[in-house]
């Protein structure tokens, strides 16, 4: 069969969602279509490893309702081939859909273990893999959490406050390591020994099986877990699969320039597949974050739709780490300076991240309504050194 658009986004996440309002917004009578993989429509993603969870939110609640902007969802497909001279990309189960512009919002997939481990091993992204999970996390279920970076320690928290016992396993020897100062690195590694999490640092899976209803799981320490089931964090990778078969440039994510197009002129790219270049912090970033997602698949969709403006959002993000929280602008990375301004040691602070005296990034511990501070500082010439940051932020409104 075959499909006419204007506009075609591949992907149906939260960049597909944003693109489709932005496209509509601009243009009225937009004829708008969107193939995602997944069986669900387009829906929060980060409420999957903390709302959902805790009761706050139901996977009804997620849904972002693209519906309702007028475009057509075309659930369950996977778009396997792009031909550009033709404009025409085709799925896997043989329709083609022929677009006049198309936005590659492909997204991320996550990073596999190299063991084999049936479906209670689950490497957790999607809406399915959360309704997987939780039908295996009874109270008082044994469940481990592989990987300890932001998926896994969000699910990690999530899992124990929904009674279960928890295992995190990760090949470091502290949590946030090399993210965090060492000084909070090590109160949060107490912190989830405190709650009750199993850690085991410096360790692997070597081996797993599939079990009657649940998953073993063999350790390099030595160990063997006999689990109801297993998630693994362990990062993503850009999906840029369909944008190599179509011979665009891909480079750590698909390249776009400052307007978010890739180097054919009817074709964007944004959200987590994209490698922008950033002008405030000097460099080409690939964000795997929602406000990058949604901000960038806006400004896409309204670029699609005829808007020339250039993207120069300097995305944030954030996380919920038991009661503890925190937003972030910038580079988290500790081989930069670092510069921790504490009201409260480990509690509440600001930590900054510095080069060459210039802001490069900002975390934001337990501090709350700082972002758009926390940028204006990183765009700022500077020069910056302890001195000068102690009590800069929080800035009164
Ligand atoms: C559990 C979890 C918690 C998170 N929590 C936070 C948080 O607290 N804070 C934060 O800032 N960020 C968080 N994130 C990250 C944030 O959710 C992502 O950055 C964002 O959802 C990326 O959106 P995207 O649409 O670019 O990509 P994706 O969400 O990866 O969506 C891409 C979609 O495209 C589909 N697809 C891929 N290839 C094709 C194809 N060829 N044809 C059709 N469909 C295709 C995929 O199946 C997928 O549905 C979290 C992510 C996860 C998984």
């Amino acid at each position: 069969m075959e499909h006419v658009h204007d506009y075609l986004i591949v992907g149906g996440g939260m960049t597909a969602d944003a693109a489709a309002k932005a496209i509509r917004e601009l243009d009225a009578n937009a004829d708008v279509a969107v193939v995602g993989a997944e069986v669900h429509a387009p829906y929060q993603r980060p409420p999957l490893s903390k709302a959902l969870w805790k009761g706050e939110l139901t996977p009804a609640d997620i849904d972002l309702h693209t519906k309702a902007s007028g475009a057509k969802f075309h659930p369950s497909r996977r778009i396997v081939a792009l031909d550009r001279s033709a404009h025409v990309a085709q799925d896997d189960r043989g329709d083609s859909y022929r677009y006049r512009r198309l936005l590659l919002a492909t997204g991320a997939t996550p990073r596999r273990l190299p063991v084999e481990g049936g479906d209670r091993l689950i490497h957790f992204r999607t809406l399915e893999d959360f309704l997987l999970l939780h039908r295996a996390a009874e109270p008082g279920a044994f469940v481990a959490v592989v990987g300890g970076g932001f998926i896994g320690a969000e699910l990690a928290a999530s899992l124990r406050g929904a009674g279960c016992r928890v295992s995190l396993i990760f090949p470091e020897e502290r949590l946030g390591q090399g993210r965090y100062p060492d000084g909070l690195s090590r109160y949060l590694t107490d912190y989830y020994r405190e709650h009750g999490i199993d850690l085991r640092p410096g360790t692997r899976v070597q081996r797993s099986q599939p079990t009657d209803g649940g998953v073993e799981l063999s350790l390099t320490d030595g160990s063997l877990l006999r689990l109801s089931a297993a998630a693994a964090g362990l990062g993503v990778l850009p999906d840029t699969a369909l944008a190599e078969q179509a011979g665009l440039e891909v480079d750590n994510g698909i390249v776009v320039d400052e307007h978010l197009r890739t180097g054919d002129p009817d074709i964007w790219a944004a959200g987590d597949v994209a490698n922008f270049y950033c002008a405030t912090l000097g460099r080409r970033l690939r964000v795997e974050h929602e406000d990058a997602a949604v901000s960038m698949g806006r400004h896409a969709g309204r670029a699609m739709a005829g808007a020339v403006e250039r993207y120069e959002h300097l995305p944030f993000f954030y996380s919920d780490l038991f009661d503890l929280g925190y937003e972030a602008v910038g580079l988290l990375d500790t081989r930069l300076e670092v510069v921790e301004d504490w009201r409260e040691p480990n509690r509440e602070g600001v930590v900054y991240y510095l080069e060459h005296g210039r802001v490069r990034g900002v975390l934001l511990w337990n501090v709350w309504g700082q972002v758009d501070a926390a940028r204006a500082l990183i765009a700022e010439e500077g020069p910056f050194d302890a001195a000068s940051l102690k009590g800069r932020l929080p800035r009164q409104a």
